[in-house]
């Protein structure tokens, strides 16, 4: 068996390496903290507290080898660091991702607090304690956010993927979240049948890349990540527009309907909604970089 300890010397060596080849591959050399955070479980204080002591010994999670082999795998292939890691960290989560599923992103999380926020700015106060769902759940991170946060709700994770699924229901199991959601295989709403009329609030990150789009992106995400979990159609609004269409059988008068969408769709989104006739008190939130994100509305 390869040794688990290294020198202090070795391992400052790899990792100036390792930061270098990022920089050379236009890779955040912040990436190399992580990985070596998430799988060797080394942080960079200590790295940086034993260099005062080259020949000190540093034991490490994995052997160095296997470390090298990832990185490599993330410059070669342009793996995202998560899925070579099998984690990523969201809000304040640690999630097990796989290749199955998106990778969540930070710039969804505030998605969970826009939930709280549209029931606090609702005459409605029992929404908080309704039926919530989260369709095309992916890895399970926003019904995960939303039973942490509506901790009255019962929440309801729908993914037309197994695969996701087991990964959404594994995430669940480790924090303690299991009790508190069902999980549903099937496609939007449809396992969701005997909740017609009964269901306090819908929050989505539906694919919403227009297909032509998709080889467009980083590599890291058009050839890694589930295009099921991307590709929205040819103007990137199929599901959008089902979610829309829907809905307003599920909601519960005064119900909320709040989805992430792409920059540049926040006017068709709103449209799309008007068009529907029956949604009150349509929104639009931008994310933290200031980029249109999130579309809201009141089921009238
Ligand atoms: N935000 C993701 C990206 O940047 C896309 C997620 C989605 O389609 N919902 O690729």
């Amino acid at each position: 068996m390869e040794s688990l300890t290294v020198s202090i010397q070795e391992l400052v060596q790899w990792y100036d390496k390792a930061k270098q080849e990022a920089i050379a591959a236009e890779i955040s050399p912040s990436e190399v903290d992580w990985l070596l955070q998430e799988v060797a479980g080394l942080n960079k204080l200590s790295l940086r507290l034993g260099s005062s002591q080259a020949r000190a010994l540093i034991l490490l999670q994995q052997p160095l080898s296997v470390l090298t082999q990832l990185w490599q795998q993330r410059l070669r292939d342009r793996t995202p660091v998560q899925y070579l890691a099998g984690i990523a960290h969201w809000r304040h989560f640690s999630l097990k991702v796989a290749p199955g599923v998106l990778i969540p992103r930070p710039e969804t999380e505030i998605i969970v607090d826009l939930a709280l926020n549209a029931i606090q700015n609702s005459p409605n106060l029992e929404l908080a304690s309704g039926n919530w769902v989260d369709l095309g759940t992916g890895s399970g991170a926003i019904a995960l956010g939303l039973a942490k946060i509506l901790t009255k709700a019962t929440i309801y994770a729908v993914d037309i993927s197994d695969e996701a699924l087991a990964i959404a229901r594994q995430n669940a199991i480790a924090l303690g979240l299991a009790e508190r959601i069902n999980f549903y295989q099937g496609s939007w709403w449809s396992p969701l049948e005997t909740l017609k009329g009964q269901v306090s609030g819908m929050v989505s990150n539906p694919p919403y890349i227009p297909t032509n789009a998709i080889a467009e992106l980083q590599p890291e995400v058009a050839q890694h990540e589930p295009h099921l979990a991307l590709d929205g159609g040819s103007d990137g609004l199929d599901c959008i527009r089902h979610l829309v269409t829907l809905a307003p059988d599920y909601l519960v008068c005064g119900g909320i309907w709040l989805i992430e969408i792409m920059a540049g769709q926040a006017e068709q989104v709103v449209r799309l909604l008007q068009e529907k006739g029956c949604y009150d008190k349509i929104q639009i939130f931008t994310d933290l970089a200031g980029i249109e994100r999130f579309a809201l509305a009141y089921r009238g």
